[in-house]
């Protein structure tokens, strides 16, 4: 095959096309390698490989060509040097910590990101002389005020779940390089195809490819972008010696997907915008939080830093816990799931699951209200998805 040079392409072909080598077979779709290891012509090319004087697979912990082929797209739709994937979301973030920060490390955290990334922080990474800091994620003066002289990294999600808060990641990048921090970004809800924090400065881009990047809900896995050093040496190198490397079969699935992720991203969109603006017109909703509503006060900054609005909203019904139930009871379409990023609508209480673990002044600092509902909105019609959601709406008023 020839070579695909993703420079000389626009970002939908890249998706489609980039990061894959036709074997002799010259099969259309890619191959999936479910192979362990991979075998040497000579005891020589072994020792060779090893010791890294010639390139090439040895065993699939550290390199598979299927895994490889998902990492290369995927960091040509970042615009990423390097990439490497993981076997979820959660250890694309564990490896990125373990491989950058040491003993006396201070994180500067979003506290609106996903709750398991705070347990990791929190009770992991706090074992091994971590410390962390949690600020409100679009103030920026609270950024540059946590941060100390061993302050190392700063992460965030943006937008974020459930409310869709956003932070202006060129103001924070350049927050992070007067201070010699490193910026990473959970860039889970947009994905490539709506935000590109690599462009606005960030230096590193974390991703649950379980999400958006498979888009049907099948399988776990992540990834961890940046540059050549840091990714490709210090990230890599602790994730082939822990082990938390994405299968080729998954890595097979999260290709495919990648092909269709625009078309879907931007139906995503397209459909939650549809849904926030049916939803503040409903007299039962007290509140919509979509940053592709004119009223989000972070409307203009996502329309600069995002191409479309993504899939994920929330909004706030009067009457506390038992009306969000009530809703949330009386779909029935839409599923009771906290997973997200499906062609399938979900339908969550992000206050007794998502963030149930908070103790209740964390739930109140976030926004987190007893009557919020959140929805992560998928490909279906959005008349149905509206219809599901008026029967219990319509009772409450
Ligand atoms: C789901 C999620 C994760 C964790 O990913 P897993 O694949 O479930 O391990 C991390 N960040 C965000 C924003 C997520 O939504």
């Amino acid at each position: 095959m020839q070579d695909f040079d993703p420079s000389e392409y626009d970002p939908e072909t890249v998706a489609v096309r980039a990061g894959y080598r036709r074997t002799a077979e010259n099969e259309h779709s890619e191959a999936i390698f479910p192979t362990s290891s991979f075998v040497f012509s000579s005891a020589a090319e072994a020792a060779a490989r090893f010791g890294g004087d010639i390139p090439g697979n040895i065993y699939s912990r550290f390199t598979n060509p299927t895994v490889r082929a998902f990492e290369e797209r995927l960091a040509a739709m970042e615009g990423a040097a390097s990439c490497v994937a993981t076997a979820s979301g959660m250890s694309a973030i564990l490896a990125t910590m373990m491989g950058l920060l040491r003993s006396g490390d201070h994180v500067v955290c979003s506290r609106s990101v996903f709750g398991t990334t705070t347990v990791l922080l929190n009770n992991y990474m706090a074992r091994f002389g971590v410390q962390v800091s949690y600020v409100p994620l679009s103030d920026l003066s609270a950024w540059a005020e946590a941060t100390r002289p061993e302050t190392r990294l700063y992460f965030c999600e943006t937008p974020s779940n459930p409310l869709g808060e956003l932070v202006d990641i060129a103001a924070l990048a350049a927050i992070a390089r007067e201070r010699g921090v490193l910026l990473a970004v959970d860039n889970c809800f947009c994905t490539p195809a709506l935000q590109r924090p690599l462009d606005l400065g960030a230096d590193l881009v974390i991703h649950s490819a379980t999400k958006f990047l498979d888009g049907q809900g099948r399988c776990l896995g992540g990834a961890v972008l940046g540059d050549a050093e840091r990714v490709g040496k210090e990230v890599y190198g602790f994730l082939r010696s822990a082990g938390p490397t994405l299968s080729p079969f998954n890595a097979w699935i999260f290709l495919k997907g990648l092909e269709t992720l625009h078309l879907r991203m931007r139906a995503h969109s397209d459909n939650a915008l549809a849904l926030a603006r049916w939803l503040r017109k409903h007299p039962a909703v007290q509140a919509v939080h979509f940053p592709g509503l004119e009223e989000h006060p972070q409307h203009a900054l996502a329309g600069r830093q995002q191409s479309g609005y993504g899939g994920v909203l929330s909004f706030e019904v009067a009457g506390g816990r038992h009306a969000a139930w009530s809703v949330i009871d009386q779909t029935r379409m839409l599923s009771i799931t906290a997973n997200l990023g499906d062609a399938k609508t979900t339908i969550t209480h992000p206050a007794t699951t998502t963030h149930g673990r908070l103790s209740p002044e964390m739930r109140e600092a976030q926004g987190i209200t007893e009557g919020l509902v959140r929805v992560a909105v998928g490909l279906e019609s959005i008349e149905d998805v509206q219809r599901d959601l008026a029967r219990g709406l319509d009772r409450l008023k």
